[in-house]
């Protein structure tokens, strides 16, 4: 029996005061654990925060205009669509004088609920891509771990630090929008706002641009169903329209805005805010469960082949990253990026803390 077949025969049995109980394992773990993606087509199965893939694609953690970051998540896997629009981006970008891309999460190999972080990001159809050009150095991998992401806004404020926005932001989202596959792309919303202020001419593409909590360290690319995963459940769409509107103001006038204070007297008691259930495997679509049992694709066969560039970086050092090495190796959390749980991006009340 492998490891894969024990991890999921188990159906942990607790004993509690009142008996015999059975703990289904939570999926987080089971799809947290898989090193590598399923040998089988791209196909995605479910929602972007219910859901799994099979035969994802590895970005490299080297390409000519980005750079793989946090690497011992083991997160940067994706549909192949995804992948090669993270790649196409990057050039795009570079031309228009963005340094290159510090890739953050996308997916596990198996997508699936990770261990810690995002809600969505299960379908190798996200991906976090940083507010900060890469470096023109090749960070190492201990670099990848520890470096942290710095925030577009100005200090202790909800707009953007004009020192640091550029002209290379905005054509960095542009670009990123005019993918006919790419549905939204979540910043915060003193990002949009500096965008609506400032993009002049052709402004239809700010319509997929959508203002959410957090996102200003990265911004979040979601691409939609792609073809060929009729299991794939596609979102709400975004309208249309720029969101310029009073939608955009409201975060500003209402969201923002320090909550009121609660009188003393007549306040009735908050109730806690019930905590959500962990997903299992049950709750996922059936085919999630053939994705984890089914074997592994090999690291070389899943990555995603780079392209010859007029961008060539110079020569890329690295030291070799092994699927077990990653898999040995603690989860960093990153200091500054935003790991928010997230989902489908309306304006929601001020999340409780
Ligand atoms: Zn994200």
């Amino acid at each position: 029996m492998n490891r894969i077949d024990i991890i999921i025969g188990i159906c942990s049995t607790v004993l509690l005061a009142g008996g015999i109980v059975h703990a289904e394992v939570p999926a987080k773990k089971q799809f947290g654990g898989q090193p590598l993606p399923a040998a089988m087509a791209p196909k995605v199965h479910g929602f972007y925060s219910k859901g799994c893939i099979a035969g994802a694609m590895a970005i490299p953690v080297d390409g000519p205009n980005w750079q793989a970051m946090r690497l011992s998540r083991n997160r940067r896997w994706g549909h192949p669509a995804l992948i090669k629009i993270i790649e196409d981006l990057s050039y795009k970008a570079k031309k228009d004088g963005w340094n290159g891309i510090m890739v953050g999460d996308i997916s596990q190999p198996r997508g699936g609920p990770m261990l810690t972080g995002h809600r969505s990001h299960q379908l190798g159809l996200d991906a976090d891509l940083w507010f900060m050009p890469m470096p023109d150095q090749r960070l190492t991998y201990k670099e990848r771990e520890d470096l942290s992401a710095v925030s577009v806004l100005k200090k202790d404020s909800v707009y953007v630090d004009d020192s640091r926005w550029t002209r290379a932001h905005t054509m960095l989202l542009y670009h990123a929008a005019n993918y006919k596959a790419v549905e939204r792309i979540l910043v915060h919303p003193g990002v949009k706002k500096k965008l609506c202020d400032t993009v002049e001419g052709n402004r239809s593409w700010l319509n997929k641009i959508r203002p959410y909590w957090g996102h200003h360290y990265h911004f979040h690319l979601r691409i939609g169903c792609p073809d060929g995963s009729p299991g794939c459940q596609s979102q709400q769409g975004t309208g249309s329209g720029t969101g310029c509107d009073s939608s955009l103001d409201w975060w500003f006038d209402v969201a923002f805005k320090p909550p009121k204070k609660p009188k003393k007297i007549d306040t009735p008691k908050k109730e806690k805010p019930k905590k959500r259930r962990e997903l299992v495997l049950s709750d996922l679509p059936k085919a999630c469960t053939a994705v984890l049992k089914a074997p592994a694709t090999d690291l070389e066969t899943a990555t995603l082949k780079i392209r010859e560039t007029a961008f060539a970086a110079p020569e890329i050092k690295l030291p070799k990253v092994s699927a077990a090495s990653i898999m040995l190796s603690k989860s960093i959390e990153s200091a500054g990026s935003t790991l928010s749980g997230m989902e489908i991006p309306v304006p929601t009340p001020r999340p409780t803390r």
